[in-house]
């Protein structure tokens, strides 16, 4: 689930690695994935790459004028290897070979299609749609004023958070943790927040999102490994005793993903309903 910590130190390593480096060719086995037809994913061909940088969840590689950005979704991965991929891999949706031998490669793990790139005339990224309906970087957090006006929503702070256009680059994993930090409920809404939670929020972030990039700089190598390393207090963590205070962490589980929180310090020691067991016991 790679999100903003984890783009950021894909962009970071994935820069070091080809800036200055030539493009031989691209192609696109997993049709799919390419969501642009013009200019065509070949004009990279003989381009010298700038670096990677992220926006918000999404990564851009620039090659001279152009610029190819990618959104990784869940189980996407865009990572360098020293050798071609053999064309019967079917995890592989772009290939970017360049003419050291290195390519770079998008990735995606699982049955499903969703990881997707675009190639883009350079000045017309800020303008996709994709990026153009991008909120502020939940990291480094928005100045506490314009973070107050963001979060003022009648929507629950679990999904008012995931949302990109509010705030960009939280997602499932993350959002866990910076409720648990910051003690409050995902069922809180945004509009109802205090100061002192708005406050709490937004150290949340700096703290949380920040504290996991130090921890990739740390940890991640020169290669981005396919399962990172996350340092989670909470989610994925059911049934396990919560770090803090020593109660049982909760969850309750949706369609295709799990929401984790401590009881005791978020929801006032009321236990949620699990909504997967609700519908099954119907
Ligand atoms: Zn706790």
């Amino acid at each position: 689930m790679p999100e903003l910590p984890e783009v950021e130190i894909t962009a970071r390593r994935l820069s070091a690695a080809v800036a200055g480096a030539r493009v031989e060719s691209a192609l696109a086995p997993g049709m799919v994935a390419l969501k642009t037809f013009d200019p065509p994913l070949d004009a990279l061909a003989g381009r010298e790459l700038g670096g990677a940088r992220r926006i918000g969840k999404m990564l851009a590689i620039d090659a001279g004028d152009l610029t190819l950005l990618v959104h990784l979704m869940s189980a996407g991965r865009l990572q360098l290897f020293d050798a071609r991929a053999s064309l019967r891999d079917r995890a592989s949706r772009i290939l970017v070979r360049l003419e050291d031998g290195r390519e770079l490669r998008l990735r995606e793990f699982g049955t499903r299609q969703r990881a997707w790139a675009k190639l883009l005339a350079g000045d017309a990224v800020a303008a996709d749609e994709a990026v153009a309906t991008l909120g502020p970087d939940a990291y480094p957090a928005p100045p506490p004023e314009e973070f107050a006006k963001l979060l003022e929503q009648p929507r629950h702070l679990h999904p008012l958070l995931r949302d990109q256009r509010t705030i960009a680059g939280i997602g499932r994993s993350w959002v866990d943790e910076l409720l648990w930090t910051a003690k409050l409920s995902p069922f809180q809404k945004g509009s109802d927040l205090d100061d002192a939670e708005l406050g709490a929020l937004h150290t949340a972030c700096d703290e949380v999102l920040g504290g996991a990039i130090d921890h990739y700089e740390q940890v991640v190598g020169d290669t981005i490994p396919d399962k990172m390393p996350m340092p989670l207090q909470v989610h994925r963590r059911a049934g396990e005793e919560c770090p803090r205070c020593g109660a049982r962490i909760e969850a309750i589980h949706f369609k295709d993903y799990v929401m984790c929180y401590c009881p005791e310090e978020q929801t006032g020691g009321r236990v949620l309903k699990d909504r997967r067991l609700s519908r099954l016991l119907k």
